[in-house]
């Protein structure tokens, strides 16, 4: 199981500075390509600490297993960042 980043996430980056694996990216505002419109974590990189989930100011963040019905589709999205 991994954590999962959705569309509430407002890219302010304090997740991905917080992770200790380095699983979030893009890491900073100077690595992000146009036109994503959230942050993704590489599900084979966390660990599941939920200490991205505890910061996030916008409730973006879900354990996997925990995902809304009308949100779990962005565990495969998080996923495919990283292939
Ligand atoms: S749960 Fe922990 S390891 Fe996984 S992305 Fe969040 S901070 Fe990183």
């Amino acid at each position: 199981m991994a954590y999962v980043i959705t569309d509430a996430c407002i890219m302010d980056f304090l997740c991905a500075a917080e992770c200790a694996t380095a699983a979030i990216a893009p890491a900073s505002a100077a690595d992000a390509a146009v036109g994503i419109s959230h942050l993704f974590i590489n599900p084979d990189e966390c660990i599941d600490c939920g200490n991205c989930a505890s910061i996030c100011p916008s409730g973006a963040i879900f354990a996997e297993d925990e995902l809304p019905a009308e949100k779990a589709h962005f565990a495969a999205k998080n996923k495919a960042y990283f292939n």
